[in-house]
Protein backbone atom coordinates (compact mmCIF):
# COMPACT_ATOMS: atom_id res chain seq x y z
CA UNK A 1 0.00 0.00 0.00
CA UNK A 2 1.74 3.58 -1.06
CA UNK A 3 -0.26 7.11 -0.60
CA UNK A 4 -0.16 8.30 -4.19
CA UNK A 5 -2.97 11.52 -3.80
CA UNK A 6 -4.30 13.67 -0.66
CA UNK A 7 -6.32 16.82 -1.40
CA UNK A 8 -8.50 18.59 0.61
CA UNK A 9 -11.89 18.11 -1.83
CA UNK A 10 -13.15 15.03 -1.79
CA UNK A 11 -14.24 14.99 -5.61
CA UNK A 12 -10.87 15.61 -6.19
CA UNK A 13 -9.67 12.31 -4.80
CA UNK A 14 -12.69 10.53 -5.93
CA UNK A 15 -11.61 11.74 -9.47
CA UNK A 16 -8.12 10.39 -9.17
CA UNK A 17 -9.67 7.35 -7.40
CA UNK A 18 -11.57 6.45 -10.89
CA UNK A 19 -9.75 7.54 -13.28
CA UNK A 20 -6.23 5.05 -11.74
CA UNK A 21 -9.30 2.41 -11.51
CA UNK A 22 -9.92 2.92 -15.37
CA UNK A 23 -6.23 1.83 -15.79
CA UNK A 24 -6.65 -0.63 -13.80
CA UNK A 25 -4.80 0.21 -10.90
CA UNK A 26 -6.24 -1.17 -7.46
CA UNK A 27 -7.20 1.68 -5.46
CA UNK A 28 -8.11 2.60 -1.74
CA UNK A 29 -9.86 5.65 -0.45
CA UNK A 30 -9.17 6.61 3.09
CA UNK A 31 -11.16 9.04 5.12
CA UNK A 32 -13.54 9.57 2.38
CA UNK A 33 -16.18 10.99 4.71
CA UNK A 34 -13.19 12.61 7.95
CA UNK A 35 -13.60 16.00 5.98
CA UNK A 36 -17.57 16.35 6.58
CA UNK A 37 -17.24 14.99 10.12
CA UNK A 38 -14.82 17.28 11.50
CA UNK A 39 -17.34 20.19 10.28
CA UNK A 40 -15.86 23.41 8.34
CA UNK A 41 -12.25 23.16 6.73
CA UNK A 42 -10.82 20.38 7.46
CA UNK A 43 -6.95 20.22 8.87
CA UNK A 44 -4.87 18.24 6.68
CA UNK A 45 -4.61 15.06 8.40
CA UNK A 46 -8.38 14.55 7.72
CA UNK A 47 -8.32 15.13 4.02
CA UNK A 48 -8.88 12.07 1.48
CA UNK A 49 -6.30 9.82 0.64
CA UNK A 50 -5.96 7.51 -2.51
CA UNK A 51 -3.56 4.51 -1.86
CA UNK A 52 -2.78 2.20 -4.56
CA UNK A 53 -3.11 -1.69 -3.27
CA UNK A 54 0.23 -2.94 -5.42
CA UNK A 55 3.52 -0.98 -4.60
CA UNK A 56 4.56 -2.31 -8.58
CA UNK A 57 1.81 0.57 -9.64
CA UNK A 58 3.02 3.43 -7.50
CA UNK A 59 5.32 5.33 -10.79
CA UNK A 60 2.68 4.77 -13.28
CA UNK A 61 0.09 5.85 -10.98
CA UNK A 62 2.40 9.15 -10.16
CA UNK A 63 2.48 9.33 -13.83
CA UNK A 64 -1.01 9.15 -14.34
CA UNK A 65 -1.61 11.62 -11.42
CA UNK A 66 0.89 13.96 -13.24
CA UNK A 67 -0.86 14.35 -16.17
CA UNK A 68 -4.33 14.54 -14.54
CA UNK A 69 -3.79 17.30 -12.88
CA UNK A 70 -4.12 20.51 -14.93
CA UNK A 71 -6.74 18.77 -16.70
CA UNK A 72 -8.70 18.26 -13.22
CA UNK A 73 -8.32 21.66 -12.42
CA UNK A 74 -9.33 23.29 -15.74
CA UNK A 75 -12.47 21.13 -15.18
CA UNK A 76 -13.52 23.01 -12.40
CA UNK A 77 -14.55 25.94 -10.91
CA UNK A 78 -13.57 28.11 -8.48
CA UNK A 79 -16.06 29.87 -5.42
CA UNK A 80 -16.22 33.77 -5.57
CA UNK A 81 -17.53 33.56 -1.77
CA UNK A 82 -14.96 30.97 -0.41
CA UNK A 83 -12.58 30.43 -3.09
CA UNK A 84 -12.87 26.34 -2.80
CA UNK A 85 -13.00 24.04 -6.32
CA UNK A 86 -15.82 22.80 -7.02
CA UNK A 87 -16.77 20.01 -9.69
CA UNK A 88 -17.50 21.55 -12.97
CA UNK A 89 -20.99 19.84 -12.74
CA UNK A 90 -22.10 21.15 -9.73
CA UNK A 91 -24.17 24.48 -9.92
CA UNK A 92 -23.58 25.64 -6.42
CA UNK A 93 -20.39 25.51 -4.28
CA UNK A 94 -20.26 22.39 -2.34
CA UNK A 95 -18.94 24.16 0.80
CA UNK A 96 -21.17 27.49 1.10
CA UNK A 97 -23.79 26.41 -1.52
CA UNK A 98 -23.02 29.88 -3.19
CA UNK A 99 -24.63 29.88 -6.77
CA UNK A 100 -21.64 29.25 -9.29
CA UNK A 101 -22.67 32.44 -11.37
ZN1 LIG B 1 -18.07 28.65 -1.68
Amino acid sequence: MKLVYTHENRLMVLNVRNILSDHGIEVVVNKEYASSAAGGLAPIDTWPEVWIVNDDDFGSSMNIIESLDVELKTAMWQCRECLEMNDETFDYCWNCKRDKY
